[in-house]
Protein backbone atom coordinates (compact mmCIF):
# COMPACT_ATOMS: atom_id res chain seq x y z
CA UNK A 1 0.00 0.00 0.00
CA UNK A 2 1.26 3.10 -0.87
CA UNK A 3 1.34 6.12 1.33
CA UNK A 4 0.43 9.57 -0.17
CA UNK A 5 3.08 12.09 -0.19
CA UNK A 6 2.35 14.58 2.39
CA UNK A 7 4.52 17.05 0.42
CA UNK A 8 1.89 16.58 -2.35
CA UNK A 9 -1.07 19.26 -1.93
CA UNK A 10 -4.02 17.15 -3.47
CA UNK A 11 -6.38 20.01 -3.90
CA UNK A 12 -3.35 21.75 -6.10
CA UNK A 13 -3.21 18.45 -8.04
CA UNK A 14 -7.00 17.89 -8.43
CA UNK A 15 -7.61 22.02 -9.60
CA UNK A 16 -4.39 20.82 -12.46
CA UNK A 17 -6.53 17.54 -13.65
CA UNK A 18 -9.55 20.28 -13.55
CA UNK A 19 -7.76 22.74 -15.75
CA UNK A 20 -6.28 20.43 -18.03
CA UNK A 21 -10.10 18.61 -19.05
CA UNK A 22 -10.92 22.41 -18.75
CA UNK A 23 -13.80 22.16 -15.28
CA UNK A 24 -15.63 19.04 -17.62
CA UNK A 25 -16.88 15.56 -16.92
CA UNK A 26 -14.93 13.57 -19.24
CA UNK A 27 -17.58 10.97 -19.31
CA UNK A 28 -20.89 13.32 -20.00
CA UNK A 29 -18.92 16.48 -20.78
CA UNK A 30 -20.69 18.06 -17.97
CA UNK A 31 -19.08 21.33 -17.07
CA UNK A 32 -19.50 22.78 -13.11
CA UNK A 33 -21.74 25.10 -14.19
CA UNK A 34 -24.49 22.32 -15.18
CA UNK A 35 -23.39 19.70 -11.93
CA UNK A 36 -22.64 20.81 -8.73
CA UNK A 37 -19.92 18.95 -8.58
CA UNK A 38 -16.49 17.57 -10.00
CA UNK A 39 -14.23 14.54 -8.74
CA UNK A 40 -10.90 13.63 -9.91
CA UNK A 41 -11.08 10.29 -10.62
CA UNK A 42 -8.11 7.17 -10.09
CA UNK A 43 -7.71 5.61 -13.88
CA UNK A 44 -5.89 2.96 -11.99
CA UNK A 45 -7.18 3.24 -8.65
CA UNK A 46 -4.96 3.78 -5.36
CA UNK A 47 -5.33 0.39 -3.79
CA UNK A 48 -3.66 -1.60 -7.00
CA UNK A 49 -0.69 1.05 -6.65
CA UNK A 50 -2.40 4.12 -8.90
CA UNK A 51 -0.72 7.47 -8.02
CA UNK A 52 -2.01 10.92 -7.22
CA UNK A 53 -0.55 12.11 -10.26
CA UNK A 54 -2.48 14.04 -12.91
CA UNK A 55 -1.57 11.19 -15.30
CA UNK A 56 -3.67 8.76 -13.47
CA UNK A 57 -6.42 11.17 -12.99
CA UNK A 58 -9.81 11.62 -14.81
CA UNK A 59 -12.33 14.40 -14.02
CA UNK A 60 -15.85 13.17 -13.67
CA UNK A 61 -18.73 14.88 -12.60
CA UNK A 62 -19.87 13.53 -9.18
CA UNK A 63 -22.96 11.47 -11.12
CA UNK A 64 -20.70 9.67 -13.31
CA UNK A 65 -18.06 9.10 -10.52
CA UNK A 66 -20.51 7.69 -8.50
CA UNK A 67 -22.00 5.53 -11.31
CA UNK A 68 -18.09 3.78 -12.50
CA UNK A 69 -17.54 2.65 -8.39
ZN1 LIG B 1 -20.45 13.20 -15.96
Amino acid sequence: MSKRDPSQDWRKVRQAVFARDRDRCLNCRASEETVTMLDADHGVPRGVGGADKISNLNTLCRRCHKAKH
